[in-house]
């Protein structure tokens, strides 16, 4: 720690923010975490928790894989809830089968299931089949990134709220309040980074992407989802199965049959709360900046795909939000701008899956072995 100041000052308190102090606390480092907002409000808290390790390949599945380690330890020391619940892919055409019969020859995590096991797991209509991906992790967005800040407030994180990141210079990141002395800084303001690095978001290629969600009532389906569900749609997306062989034919029945739905670049996709109500999404729409209006036609598509998928004459929807992540062709941005200074994005919507196996990632690079060897102080609940 240099004399006036910290080990570490984090940029952006959501999942990735929380991801590089953790770590660095972890080492027994002295952190402190600023945000503009008076509470996590950005895309770490409007996500699905759906913590999605097996589809991911290459980088990702290695952040995704420690992420999992990790989610279940926090989860354990702050008292937030996680559900080892796996992940199931529902199939409802020949075409959807056939994408995930190669995926599970390439991917030993990925188990072929039948129509009954789908149904056991997931209360859908017409399914044909599908996949199992038990080692997948699902949280409740709305409690675990606020659990884990404040859990890592207890053991010693400063955060400082409604706090704005001006810029770095000189080793002093400058705020809107106090300027802050730190031997190294990351700034991880998702897709922010293109307010504050406009120079590196640029080489990046990244840009905005909105989405468009629903929260379904608890009574709504007729059956619990016992695991976050996926569908075909899904497929085209992750990693681990979009680039198989079978992709292309399913990504050009999709299109053709559903044009007005591949247009809106939808993930059908589901997780079930604790409290029961259900998460609905996902449409994606890309630019520089994201419209200020959600159209409703988009929240009548993802309403129709879901009466039709779990047989529904009705759905009783109790709220709708819009949610914004960074995207980019490459699944993570890491810069370095400067000496002990790191830009770092998680470009493409796996933040909760990656985020917390990327900052340990990134604190390595930064302090290499360094460590107080002080132990973090454990705290009540822990
Ligand atoms: C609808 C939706 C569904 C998703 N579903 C999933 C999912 O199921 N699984 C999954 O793995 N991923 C999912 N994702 C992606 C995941 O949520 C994101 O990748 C992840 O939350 C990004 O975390 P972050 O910390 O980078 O960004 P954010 O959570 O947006 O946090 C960035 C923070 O930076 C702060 N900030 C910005 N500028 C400044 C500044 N100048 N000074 C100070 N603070 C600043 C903001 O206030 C904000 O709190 C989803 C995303 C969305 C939007």
């Amino acid at each position: 720690m240099t004399a006036t100041g910290y080990d570490l000052a984090v940029v952006g308190a959501g999942i990735v923010g929380l991801g590089h102090a953790a770590a660095a606390r972890e080492r027994g480092l002295r952190v402190v975490v600023i945000d503009r907002a008076t509470q996590i409000t950005g895309a770490s808290v409007r996500n699905f928790g759906h913590i999605c390790v097996t589809a991911q390949s290459g980088e990702a599945r290695q952040y995704a894989e420690r992420a999992r380690e990790l989610w279940l330890r926090y989860a354990g020391r702050a008292g937030f809830w996680v559900r080892e619940s796996g992940t199931v892919v529902v199939a409802r055409a020949a075409d959807e089968l056939a994408v995930i019969q190669e995926w599970s020859r390439a991917e030993s995590g990925v188990a072929l299931i039948g129509a009954g096991d789908v149904t056991g797991k997931a209360p859908v209509v017409g399914a044909v089949g599908g996949a199992w991906l038990p080692r997948d992790l699902q949280v409740d967005p709305r409690q675990a990134a606020p659990a884990l800040a404040r859990h890592l407030a207890d053991t010693g994180v400063e955060f400082r709220w409604r706090t704005s990141a001006l810029g770095v210079a000189g080793g002093v990141l400058h705020t809107t309040r106090d300027p802050i002395h730190a031997d190294a800084v990351v700034v991880a303001v998702g897709h922010d980074v293109d307010q504050l690095y406009p120079h590196v978001a640029e080489a990046a290629g990244v840009l905005r992407c909105g989405l468009d969600m629903l929260l379904v009532e608890p009574a709504a389906l007729p059956a619990p989802l016992r695991a976050p569900v996926l569908t075909g749609w899904s497929l085209l997306r992750y990693s681990g199965s979009r680039d198989v062989p079978a992709a292309a034919a399913l990504r050009e029945r999709l299109a053709t049959e559903h044009p007005d739905l591949y247009a809106l670049d939808l993930n059908q996709m589901y997780t079930q709360r604790p409290d029961g109500t259900v998460i609905v999404g996902d449409t994606h729409y890309r630019s520089t900046s994201v419209a200020p209006f959600q159209a409703e036609s988009s929240f009548d598509a993802l309403a129709d795909v879901t009466r039709e998928l779990f047989g529904l004459t009705r759905l009783p929807v109790r709220e709708r939000w819009q949610g914004v992540y960074a995207s980019a062709p490459e699944e993570f941005l890491i810069a370095a701008p400067a000496d002990g200074l790191r830009v770092v994005s998680v470009t493409t919507g796996i933040g909760m899956t990656t985020g917390l196996g990327l900052g340990e990632a990134v604190v390595a690079d930064l302090f290499g072995a360094r460590s107080t060897g002080r132990a973090v102080p454990t705290v009540p609940g822990a």
